[in-house]
């Protein structure tokens, strides 16, 4: 397996491709900003990416999509939850203070418990409301346990839930019931800032005491 995670646009949202060397594809975690750099470290690797799966629509998550899909066909991945945020990106970011494209539709919604998959990489979907309705985590199988969570947790902290139909009850609810059931050795990809662990999160993270 290919992996490459950087920062990427204003925001610095965490953007990562995972490619399968054999069919030459890639997933696309969280295309959010610096399209033309995102392509340009695809051409590099030697990968094609086939889904470009968003961790929830806010704009520094989703804002590179249309480009790297109008240059390969690409397909946008998203829970239906936060379809409604995604189509008022242009709303989202003039409150700050940036203008975008309209987003292009979304190829295919995807829902707890379904797999995104390409060649021998694979994982699958946790539905995880209350960063946003829509936010999700993915579940990466190949190479270990590893998860990206997007702005649902991060080290030592949880994502915001003052923002557009966030809920504070049910970040936690989420983080609790479905990331630290997990094996304590899961490698954690946070939406922003440091990697981390479902053990360094159940024992330090301070909203996660109790
Ligand atoms: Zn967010
Ligand atoms: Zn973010």
């Amino acid at each position: 397996m290919i992996q490459e995670m950087f920062p990427v646009g204003p925001f610095q949202c965490n953007c990562t491709i995972l490619g399968d060397e054999e069919s030459g594809e890639a997933i696309v975690i969280d295309p959010g900003e610096q399209a033309d750099d995102i392509l340009k470290r695809l051409e590099g690797l030697g990968l094609k990416p086939r889904y470009l799966l968003h961790t929830h629509a806010h704009l520094d998550h989703v804002t590179g999509a249309r480009k790297i899909k109008e240059a390969t066909g690409a397909e946008i991945l998203l829970h239906k939850g936060d379809q409604w945020l995604y189509e008022n990106l242009a709303m989202q970011a003039a409150l700050f203070g940036f203008q975008v494209q309209e987003p292009l539709p979304v190829d295919k919604y995807v829902k707890e418990g379904d797999t995104v998959v390409v060649g021998k990489l694979g994982g699958d979907i946790f539905h995880t409301p209350g960063h946003t309705p829509g936010s999700i985590c993915f579940r990466l199988e190949s190479d270990g346990h590893q998860l990206f969570t997007g702005d649902t947790l991060f080290q030592g902290s949880i994502g915001r839930t003052d923002l557009w139909g966030g809920s504070f009850p049910d970040i936690i609810e989420s983080i609790k019931k479905k990331l630290l059931v997990l094996p304590g050795d899961t490698r954690v990809t946070t939406g922003h800032g440091e990697m981390t662990t479902i053990d360094e999160e159940r024992v330090t993270n301070p909203f996660l005491k109790s």
